[in-house]
């Protein structure tokens, strides 16, 4: 239980202006990933000016080595870990700026606003003293935006034992407490025939057509896409096949040499990363058999499907913990995207709910997350911690 008293001393120690200066700290320092070394340093420096003892572990990825706090409330009791990125996806960069009650800027929605949030909870935890046992775990790092980042940091930093018994990050998602995710793979497809470019008319007999030959992998493709559809999993629906680009020749009468396809296949926790790797690679053999032409595959593989158990007790925490702070309780539901939940749950065992503020424009030039959302994520995650840590 967490009592009224204890929601009136997290709020009295949640303090936004503070959060808000870490936010825009944050946000004004350009972070593309595998180049958050500089905002990086600048949350160590933060955090150590608040008096907090900061590990740098390099985790596979000297540029931008982890900023890390342990912090111990007391004796006994869990760990709670918030994780977050410091990485951003390398669009045009936009400065902070707060307006009208929302802050802007890149990263104030993926993920800089969430992670200030965060840093907000640990603070008012410490000088709330109202957590008595237990332990926070405070991570952020680089590499995390697919393709550019391949999620190494966070391996290593699971592998090095940078992990609590529960974790939540706060990524921009506010509405449901996310049990369940598929996991996510990038195709790439290239069709090639062999010989040179060649006007239409002077093609040999019998050449391979790469044109129709991408079209009947996207054909195939969707009809496995329409077989998947027919099994719907718990929370998350269904496994898909998604086609997203497909380019090929250079002009109307001329014969092209390749043609390139690319998209996405998502699958439910549980399913073998192999046996969808051999069901693609044996797709798409069957065409380059059925076409005459060369077909090369890659499976990218960015992050597993993962499912929490319900009866977890950080379920049970942040669920209390939302009703506390908001008086409303949240669905149980799945993860639309991935994030490093997927690889935290997936790799240590240790279950990842991303939850965080009610934020736009994730993934684009026009980010923004209202101030009073940021507040109630630190108010939330302080109070997860208590009713988690506690045990
Ligand atoms: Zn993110």
């Amino acid at each position: 239980m967490i009592s009224p008293e204890q929601v009136k001393r997290v709020r009295e120690a949640v303090n936004k202006e503070r959060l808000l200066d870490t936010a825009v700290k944050l946000i004004g320092i350009p972070s593309p990933t595998r180049h958050a070394g500089a905002v990086a340093d600048k949350l160590a420096e933060i955090l150590s000016d608040d008096g907090f003892d900061v590990e740098r572990p390099v985790a596979d990825w000297p540029e931008a080595p982890a900023v890390v706090v342990r912090w111990r409330a007391g004796e006994g009791g869990r760990t709670i870990q918030f994780d977050g990125h410091l990485d951003t996806v390398p669009l045009e960069y936009k400065p902070p700026r707060i307006e009208a009650g929302v802050l802007y800027g890149q990263g104030s929605a993926d993920m800089k606003g969430g992670l200030a949030a965060a840093v907000e909870a640990l603070r008012a935890l410490r000088d709330s003293a109202v957590l008595t046992r237990g332990a926070v775990l405070l991570t952020a790092h680089d590499h995390h935006e697919g393709p550019w980042g391949d999620s190494r940091q966070i391996h290593a930093l699971i592998e090095e034992g940078y992990v609590g018994d529960g974790v939540l990050i706060p990524e921009y998602l506010a509405d449901r407490i996310t049990v369940a995710g598929r996991g996510q793979a990038v195709l790439e497809i290239t069709v090639r025939r062999e010989g040179e470019r060649v006007h239409e008319v002077l093609r040999p007999e019998g050449q391979p057509d790469v044109i129709a030959a991408g079209a009947e992998v996207v054909r195939r493709l969707n009809a496995l896409n329409l077989e998947l559809a027919n099994t719907s999993y718990p929370y998350v629906g269904s496994e898909t096949v998604f086609i997203g680009q497909i380019h090929s020749g250079e002009m109307f009468n001329q014969s092209p040499v390749d043609c390139r396809i690319s998209g996405t296949r998502r699958w439910v926790s549980g399913h073998s990363v192999d046996a969808l790797k051999a069901e693609f690679q044996g797709l798409l053999s069957g065409v380059a058999k059925d076409t005459g032409t060369l077909i090369d595959g890659e499976f990218i593989f960015l992050r597993d499907g993962f499912r929490v158990d319900e009866s977890h007790p950080l379920v049970a925490a942040l669920q209390l913990a939302h009703v506390s702070a908001t008086g409303q309780s949240l669905p149980l539901g799945a993860k639309p995207f991935v994030d490093d939940g997927n690889s935290i749950t997936a790799r240590s065992g240790s279950p990842a709910l991303s939850h965080g503020p009610a934020a736009l424009g994730a993934h684009t030039t026009d980010e923004r997350t209202p101030v009073a959302e940021l507040v109630r994520v630190a108010e939330v995650y302080a109070l997860t911690a208590i009713g988690f840590c506690h045990g």
